[in-house]
């Protein structure tokens, strides 16, 4: 049996390593998470004048060599590299799932949060809310 890669845009911070891996294997059908970090993933994601070539660039990679078609998308409680709030890092997250679900149109793209408690909560897939927040309602035409 083949085993099931996904890919994870994640922030360095060590703190939310764990969790995230936890948490998405628990939840998928998934035995191994291909970690791609930078400080403050989602605040760099959600920034247009972000060049994503790099993260992109690591992402290939594991969607080839492993066949991933998930891609997880992280923001965390105080962050030290995006030191935003927590509703501003949500919006974050939303719009890095957005841009990279551009790229990569036939992977689910997946944003999560990790609270103060790191606990993992699903925020954004695939462009729609699994919020109840519909004022940021929004879909990916694909
Ligand atoms: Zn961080």
């Amino acid at each position: 049996m083949n085993s099931k890669f996904a890919t994870c845009f994640n922030c360095i911070d060590g703190r939310v390593q764990l969790p995230v891996i936890n948490w998405i294997t628990k939840n998928y059908e998934i035995d191994y998470v291909d970690m791609i970090t930078e400080p403050g993933m989602d605040g760099l994601l959600a920034n247009k004048r972000y060049d994503p070539t790099s993260v992109l660039s690591r992402l290939t990679i594991s969607i080839n060599k492993h066949d991933s078609n998930h891609i997880f998308i992280v923001g965390h409680f105080d962050c030290g590299a995006n030191q935003v709030d927590e509703e501003t890092h949500k919006r974050h997250i939303k719009k890095a799932v957005d841009r990279i679900k551009n790229y990569t149109l036939s992977c689910k793209v997946i944003g999560l949060w990790v609270n103060e408690f790191l606990q993992v909560e699903k925020v954004w897939e695939n462009g729609e809310s699994i919020n109840e927040d519909s004022s940021a309602l929004k879909y990916v035409k694909s």
